[in-house]
């Protein structure tokens, strides 16, 4: 069971994208629970204001410590002492976010995640509150909000109970390191393509099989660097020549 509690200006964005489908049904029956905090309800600022302008000048606004500091504290203190958590920023200037971190973030008991907007947030409360800083990639958003909810949704995925068919989490994509081997469902034929034969044969070593060799191609065409990793982790190039 993860909590999962979501700092942000936007918390109806987050919670509109985040309750629905497979996560929203996890969250109905107790195997996750996702909460948005307003921060702008924990400004002291007379006007509701959580921002204002950079010292040394510079286009755009900051998010100010104290509301950021006092959201953060209000869910720190709800949280029991005894459960395991994490303040995560999520910033272009973080690690870079990938399925073993996804993996190793659902084993935690409480995740916090801090959207910033504008032109960020004030260093110092980043300092005091936040034990990790994640990016979604090479590229500026305008706010938070939707990192963390690709975080939050990739993660949740793997809490033991989210996905009704465990399997599904290990066979997919990244799972073991590979991509994963192209699919087919109904009909046998469509648009005069026929559903390889080997999957209709009932065979489940043979399919197996036939699975595995076509991550492997699939891999060593689209992610060289994946493939390289795989090969040398199962000391592939050896055996394979
Ligand atoms: N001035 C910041 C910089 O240059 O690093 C960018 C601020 S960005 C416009 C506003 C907020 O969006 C950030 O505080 C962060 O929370 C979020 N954000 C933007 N790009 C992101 C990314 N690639 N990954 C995660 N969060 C991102």
């Amino acid at each position: 069971m993860v909590d999962f509690h979501i700092l942000t200006l936007f918390p109806d964005m987050v919670m509109q994208g985040l309750h629905t489908s497979i996560l929203g049904r996890a969250v109905d029956r107790g195997d996750i629970a996702i909460e948005a905090v307003n921060i702008r309800d924990f400004t002291t600022d007379k006007h509701g204001k959580v921002d204002d302008y950079t010292y040394g000048g510079g286009a755009g606004m900051l998010m100010q410590a104290q509301p950021v500091f006092d959201a953060c504290q209000s869910v720190i203190d709800r949280i029991g002492q005894d459960r395991r958590r994490r303040v995560i920023y999520v910033t272009p200037q973080g690690k870079p976010f990938h399925q073993a971190m996804a993996k190793e973030l659902s084993m935690e008991e409480e995740l916090i995640f801090l959207c910033g907007h504008y032109e960020g947030i004030d260093e110092r409360v980043l300092e005091e509150i936040v034990t990790d800083e994640v990016s979604l990639g090479d590229y500026v958003l305008t706010g938070g909000e939707l990192a963390a909810m690709v975080m939050v949704d990739a993660i949740a995925r793997l809490v033991p109970g989210v996905l009704h068919n465990e399997e599904s989490a290990e066979t997919e994509s990244f799972g073991d390191g590979l991509l994963e081997y192209p699919q087919y469902s109904r009909p046998e034929i469509w648009h005069g393509k026929r559903v390889p034969e080997i999957l209709l044969s009932g065979d489940h070593a043979k399919v197996d099989a036939w699975r595995l060799e076509q991550a492997l191609l699939r891999t060593k065409e689209r992610r060289p660097d994946l493939y390289e990793k795989y090969m040398e982790a199962h000391d592939l190039y050896n055996q394979r020549g």
